[in-house]
């Protein structure tokens, strides 16, 4: 008797899935230019976006050179270190994370120093769900003189980005945010400009990781015909499988819908009541990738959070991060989340934890209110 025949053996598809050709690694950096409508040079990096993020400070920034290092979260302040760590003499222009950054700021700080060669500019940020007028910064840093690295990661696919319209030296994106695609590669443009201010920099990292020369001696000067190490073929076809999506469904629309999500979301916010606030003051300045919001007084956000997620867990929530987890939570509402029903089941989750948590004499929860507010809102972002 034979025996039947084993199983076919379960399909490895990821496992076997071939490195893309020199010429599809091209393919996928011509149309990450189509995105960012640049026509500047594009790299893509084999790492999450603090991989090129590190590589622009340390490649542009000189030791002994000026630095103004635009704070408006979290990001900024990571970026301060490596401006320190490069020996650049670094001046922090801070501004509360509730809030946006006016040009006329920028516009003061680099009349006060006007050495300042290098302007580091964070264009959204998820952590605290503020957005900047990198247009109007754009043309101040311009008409100065210095360059501008823009971290954009948290922008691209939410909001409009045009780095070359906008005079952005090196402008840095990921696609795990609003580009719903993976994190581990990430891309960014390169002017003319910032290639030779990197190139004039003995120490810009070279035969390293972190190096962009590497990449455009290696890879660019060559004419794209070798890559200079293994690529990351997972993470390179699941990029061209996100900018595939994205080309489909037209940029304009994914943009919207990050839009209606933020509008759909501040609303219902501040219908919800419970004491609950948008974090960022100004719609105007409230990021279309991530809504921030307060919570009322004794009320821990980490809890509020943790209390929402056990009741429906997998949901777009967290807490805000280090010192501001007790008073923040973040409606994620990025990529496959920015839509409606994914805004309408965090209002009502966090309307229900916050009715169980909020103390005698706290403010009414109206949960109906909420969603209804947020459908509004939606239907007209
Ligand atoms: C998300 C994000 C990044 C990427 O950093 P992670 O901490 O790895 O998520 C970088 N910059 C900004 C502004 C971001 O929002």
């Amino acid at each position: 008797m034979t025996r039947p025949a084993p199983a076919a053996p379960p399909p490895h598809a990821l496992l076997d899935l071939a490195p893309p050709t020199a010429a599809e690694f091209a393919a996928v950096e011509r149309r990450v230019a189509a995105l960012l409508g640049t026509g500047n040079d594009v790299v893509i990096m084999q790492g999450e976006a603090l991989l090129p993020l590190e590589g622009c400070v340390k490649g542009a920034a000189r030791a002994g050179s000026t630095a103004l290092n635009i704070v408006t979260g979290p990001y900024g302040q990571t970026f301060g270190g490596w401006l320190r760590d490069c020996g650049a003499a670094v001046h922090d222009l801070e501004v509360p994370f509730s809030g946006a950054v006016g040009a006329e700021q920028v516009e003061r700080a680099l009349a006060a120093r006007p050495e300042t060669e290098f302007v580091s500019l964070v264009h959204a940020e998820a952590a605290t769900g503020n957005t900047n007028p990198v247009a109007e910064i754009g043309e101040v840093v311009r008409a100065h003189g210095a360059l501008l690295m823009l971290d954009a990661v948290a922008s691209v696919a939410a909001e409009p980005l045009l780095p070359d319209a906008w005079g952005v030296d090196l402008c840095v994106i990921g696609a795990q945010k609003a580009m719903g695609g993976p994190a581990g590669v990430s891309a960014v443009s390169v002017s003319e400009r910032a290639w030779a201010r990197l190139a004039a920099n003995p120490g810009a990292p070279r035969r390293s990781y972190l190096s962009l020369l590497d990449w455009k001696e290696r890879w660019i000067d060559t004419g794209r015909r070798a890559l200079p190490h293994a690529p990351a073929q997972l993470e390179m076809a699941a990029l061209d499988a996100c900018l595939d999506r994205i080309e489909r469904t037209g940029l304009g629309a994914v943009q919207q819908r990050h839009a209606r999500a933020a509008a759909a979301t501040r609303a219902g916010a501040l219908a919800l009541g419970g004491g609950l606030a948008p974090y960022v003051h100004e719609e105007a300045a409230a990021a279309p990738v991530a809504t921030t919001l307060r919570t009322p007084a004794g009320v821990d956000a980490s809890a509020l959070v943790a209390k929402a997620l056990a009741a429906s867990p997998g949901l777009p929530l967290i807490a805000g991060g280090g010192p501001l987890a007790a008073g923040m939570v973040r409606v994620n509402h990025y990529g496959p989340d920015a839509s409606e029903e994914a805004v309408t089941s965090c209002l009502r989750a966090l309307g229900e934890a916050l009715a169980h948590a909020a103390g005698p004499g706290a403010a009414p929860v109206d949960t109906r209110a909420a969603v209804r507010a947020a459908a509004g809102a939606w239907a007209g972002a």
